[in-house]
């Protein structure tokens, strides 16, 4: 059992890593600044865990909170912790276009703030998000881990640069413990419908659109082309149940609370691909109807197929998906319906 503090723990992502977290027996204190996030998530993820959690409102970028969070008192675990998960931080690529300073800003110095007030506390172990679009258009698939990092967009820079920062810290000191993590594409839901995605606006990706269209609140799907280079023309991507992700979190943590080695590089991913049309037929047969959809032009900067190769954290987690298309449907579905809102 450890004590863990998850920054962004109320996102997606976090909020069903902190449910396995709990369940594991682990306490966790959650650091989350509720941009773009409900704290309903959270108390959710207590509904379903029967267990507490310790939520601090604050933001990485601000030295003070980290500095109170990691000297204890007021936030009530006494302030040392065994290792830190590292979810905070902005996603929207688009938005990293036209907001570059936003994301150096939150993504590589909020991690580097993080990083210093680790090291002040003695807190050397690490598990950090990152993301499969640190491979940018992959020269082959499925992707190793050795591939090259090509990112292309402020994004992915953002997170490319958090990367070697990382790698940078490992190498300076024995005392750190690093996971640097790979998501390629987190889709779905806990299959108790209580906790799911819940994207702020008009969703960017395909998984909370289509999700959104089924539940009626968008009118039609738009597909973005379909003379890819794939099975049916469409892109095809490595869709990853997010309890598939959260189970990988709690395996990588594991691992490195075990002791070895400083530094992993993992992809998590399931190694399967799906086409934007299967994804949108896998859903058809969740939700019980057709749903609308129109092709058009490709999105620029897009791949025609990310597909990830696991086997490096199969060999040192003993970790794999173990959830299909279809599970990843059943489960994304039952949320939606069940929040047509999202927490709102
Ligand atoms: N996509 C689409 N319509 C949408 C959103 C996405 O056709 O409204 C396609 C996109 O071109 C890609 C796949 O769905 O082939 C997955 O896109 P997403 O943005 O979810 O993930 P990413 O491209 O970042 O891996």
């Amino acid at each position: 059992m450890a004590r863990l503090l998850l920054t962004g723990g109320a996102g997606f992502i976090g909020s069903h890593t902190a449910l396995v977290l709990l369940q594991a027996g682990h306490h966790l204190v959650v650091l989350d600044d509720f941009r773009n996030r409900n704290p309903v998530a959270l108390k959710r993820v207590k509904q379903l865990s029967g267990k507490q959690i310790t939520l601090v409102a604050g933001n990485l970028n601000d030295p003070a909170c980290l500095e109170r969070l990691f000297r204890g008192g007021p936030y009530g675990i006494g302030g040392s912790f065994d290792a830190v998960i590292h979810f905070a931080g902005l996603k929207a690529v688009g938005e990293s276009v036209k907001h570059p300073l936003l994301y150096w800003q939150v993504n590589l110095e909020g991690t580097r703030l993080l990083l210093a007030a680790m090291a002040a506390a003695g807190c050397f172990s690490l598990v950090f998000s990152s993301s499969a679009t640190l491979y940018g258009m992959p020269n082959q698939v499925p992707i190793p881990e050795s591939a090259q990092i090509q990112p292309i967009n402020p994004y992915g820079h953002s997170k490319a640069a958090a990367e070697q920062l990382l790698a940078d810290l490992a190498g300076s000191s024995s005392c750190w413990r690093i996971a640097r993590l790979r998501y390629f594409n987190p889709v779905g839901a806990h299959p108790s419908g209580l906790i799911g995605e819940d994207p702020a606006g008009i969703p960017n990706n395909l998984f909370p659109f289509v999700s959104q269209v089924a539940v009626g609140k968008r009118p039609e799907l738009l597909i973005f082309g379909d003379d890819w280079p794939t099975i049916d023309g469409t892109g095809v991507r490595d869709y990853i149940h997010v309890m598939d992700l959260a189970e990988g979190h709690a395996a990588a943590l594991e691992v490195l609370l075990a002791g070895a080695p400083q530094l992993l590089t993992l992809n998590l991913g399931s190694g399967e691909g799906h086409s934007v049309l299967q994804v949108l037929r896998g859903f058809e047969q969740a939700c019980g109807r057709e749903l609308p959809y129109r092709i058009v032009d490709r999105r620029p900067g897009d791949a025609a197929i990310t597909v990830a190769d696991p086997s490096l954290a199969k060999a040192l987690l003993g970790w794999r998906t173990k959830r299909n298309l279809a599970q990843i449907c059943t489960d994304g579905w039952a949320w939606q319906a069940a929040n047509p809102n999202g927490y709102r």
